[in-house]
């Protein structure tokens, strides 16, 4: 009834394209040999550096999320190796299968749909691995269908507590720019992401960051796949060490302009938004959780993340409400992916693109949707959510969360 206008697609990934990115690639195809294109990829390779916190080497992939997931693996395992699964949800054991497709055979810690990594149970499963069999160690961030944030500096150190070599893999597909992250610091030794979410770019580009550690694998290994060998894009400056064929052209055109935004508005910045507004959605769902079915998947805000909020209500309702937003008020919410039951989940977006008065928006939105189906919920959610906006402007911006923020925007923005 009153969806016509501008809609917001707010699932956690694609997520909003601004606009200065989609003007940025609306252009004629340009010349794939020479001139402005090189340039234009060139520059990216810093600046995808500085967004995850390395000085190591970052590869460009034409692919999503699961194809860069396939050319980590592809650069480390050889046949019967062995890897860890760190499970906090669908996103990582689906890393596994993958790594178990191409050879490797997969050890799974589950930790559940609604708690992060518990790192003393990692040091005991590597500790125990005396024969040092686990090549390597693979985590998410964040897992995109429960919304846990884990403490990947955290499962280093459990790593080297356990005195064990294995590599750290991290997936920061879900919140790369949205949630702190330091690949150097926190000692990753290989990192994914894609283009779509955090970074604000169309879907279809992926990025893997690897240290000297896990280049050092990489030559170990007999073979590797030829498209998803890291080093000839990382080699010297020949046009085709960027892509395998046909470049991606107008998703580099939209990604150049997606990291001058973060630069613009300062990588510091660029997190302490996605902190300030994470905390107006949790307020408003402290209130709505009071009375009525209403949970959020994440009892512990140190372990949920600042992108994504996974919900549930009754069986039913999240269907019954994400359908209520489309329908009436133009705004997309995510599906209670890989979660039982289904019906009863929902999940929001809240990455890259969004802004104080987007997220007011969807919380209007869901509001008037658990009124108008009769689910019952507290009042007073919007109150909450804008009482929390208005007291960090007061306190003269939202701040940071993380000590190394200073260090990390004079490495990207400085
Ligand atoms: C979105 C996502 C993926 C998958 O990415 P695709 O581009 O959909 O293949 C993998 N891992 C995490 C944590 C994600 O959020």
């Amino acid at each position: 009834m009153f969806a016509n206008g501008l809609t917001y697609l707010a699932i956690p990934g694609p997520s909003v394209m601004p606009d200065r990115v989609l003007r940025a690639m609306h252009r004629a195809a340009p010349n794939i040999y020479t001139g402005e294109l090189h340039d234009v990829t060139r520059s990216l390779f810093p600046d995808l550096k500085a967004v995850a916190g390395t000085r190591h080497e970052v590869a460009i992939y034409i692919g999503n999320g699961h194809g860069v997931w396939e050319a980590a693996l592809s650069n480390i395992l050889s046949d019967g190796d062995t890897v860890l699964v760190l499970a906090t949800g669908r996103f990582c054991v689906g890393w596994g299968e993958m790594a178990e497709g191409l050879g490797a055979s997969v050890e799974t810690i589950d930790f559940g749909d609604n708690d992060a990594v518990d790192l003393t149970q990692v040091e005991a499963v590597l500790k125990a691995d005396t024969a040092g069999r686990i090549k390597a160690v693979l985590t998410v961030l964040v897992d995109t269908s429960t919304g846990v944030l884990n403490d990947v500096k955290g499962i280093r150190a459990a790593i080297d507590n356990a005195g064990h070599g294995a590599l750290l893999m991290c997936d920061a597909i879900a919140s790369l720019g949205c949630d702190e992250y330091h690949m150097d610091d926190w000692g990753v030794d290989i990192t994914v992401a894609a283009s779509q979410k955090g970074l604000m770019t169309p879907p279809g580009i992926g990025f893997v960051w690897f240290n000297d550690k896990a280049d050092a694998v990489r030559e170990t290994i007999g073979r590797v796949s030829k498209y998803w060998d890291w080093r000839p894009r990382v080699a010297g400056d020949e046009y085709w060490k960027f892509f395998d064929g046909t470049a991606p052209t107008h998703h580099l055109y939209g990604l150049r302009e997606a990291l001058d935004m973060i630069k613009d508005e300062g990588l510091q910045n660029v997190w302490a938004r996605h902190d300030g507004l994470a905390h107006a959605v949790w307020a408003a769902i402290d209130v709505w959780s009071a009375d009525g079915p209403m949970q959020i998947n994440v009892a512990d805000p140190a372990a949920r993340s600042r992108a994504i909020t996974s919900l549930r209500l009754d069986e039913g309702q999240g269907d019954a409400l994400r359908a209520w937003c489309e329908d009436n008020m133009g705004v997309t919410l995510g599906i209670g992916l890989g979660r039982s039951p289904a019906s009863a989940f929902f999940r929001i977006g809240h990455m890259g693109h969004v802004n104080g008065h987007m997220v007011m928006g969807f919380l209007g939105t869901i509001d008037a949707g658990l009124k108008a189906l009769g689910i019952p919920h507290g009042a007073g959610a919007l109150e909450a959510a804008s009482q929390v906006l208005a007291d960090l402007t007061r306190a003269g911006g939202t701040k940071p969360r993380g000590a190394q923020a200073d260090q990390a925007v004079d490495q990207c923005c400085g």
